[in-house]
């Protein structure tokens, strides 16, 4: 499968590294996407220019990607300014296309960051406009509307999993790739007083608390039309018995 994650900043994919992890494991694909050049993320030392953060953050991020084998995006809005633009939604279409997208992630409706929320709701409407063949730039239309998930949210905030992800056998891995943005482990550690580590293992050991594993990243299927599936598109394990 084609995984596309799409977030408002480089780090929002965080979330769901432990299963693109397992996706890749699988023979998925993977693109990362960042809507915003990050350039407000260097709190930890704001006389860093904010040119300067964006060029560290979009390295990290690129970085982040490649670990997964992936490619990665940033379609350069302004950090803590995203608008839902014609411009983006396109740009976020076009690449939803070129990558042939089977599955997306994004941030949950109601996040903590208005960023994240308008981030969901483009790509809400550009998973949409992927099929629709009056609608043309480069890259053909899709056949088949890819499946969506929103990622956890911030925190875990209102967000109503139904579904989750273990990801016991790769949490090491997600820790390692976590640490690859170094930048926002401080920015983060200032911010909301955890680093990307840290707040992984508090907030993965609880999603696996809910359901029964050790660690476990949580996802909430969009389910409105055409974005519903009969299928499984998240690397979700055998139960025990069938094994
Ligand atoms: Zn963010």
């Amino acid at each position: 499968m084609n995984v596309v994650v799409v977030g408002a900043h480089q780090d929002d994919e965080m979330s769901s590294v432990g299963t693109l992890i397992k996706c890749v494991a699988r023979g998925d694909k993977i693109t990362i996407v960042s809507v915003s050049n990050g350039d407000k993320g260097g709190q930890f030392d704001p006389s860093i220019p904010h040119e300067e953060i964006s060029r560290i953050r979009i390295g990290e991020c690129t970085a982040v990607a490649q670990a997964l084998g992936g490619n990665y995006y940033c379609l350069g809005q302004e950090d803590e300014y995203i608008a839902d633009t014609r411009e983006t939604r396109d740009r976020l279409t076009e690449i939803l296309r070129m990558e042939k997208a089977d599955l997306v992630l994004t941030s949950p409706l109601n996040d903590y960051n208005p960023d994240h929320i308008i981030t969901g709701e483009m790509v809400y409407h550009a998973v949409m406009l992927t099929t629709v063949r009056t609608m043309t730039w480069e890259a053909a239309p899709l056949t088949r509307t890819p499946a969506m998930y929103y990622m956890d949210s911030t925190g875990g905030f209102g967000f109503e999993p139904t579904d989750f992800v273990d990801i016991s056998d790769v949490f090491a891995r997600k820790l390692e790739i976590c640490a690859l943005h170094k930048s926002q482990m401080a920015n983060m550690a200032t911010f909301g007083g955890w680093d990307l580590v840290t707040y992984a293992k508090v907030t993965n050991r609880y999603r696996g608390l809910q359901c029964y594993v050790e660690y476990a990243e949580a996802f909430h299927a969009e389910m409105r039309w055409p974005r519903a599936t009969p299928y499984e598109y998240l690397p979700k394990g055998k139960h025990p018995d069938l094994r």
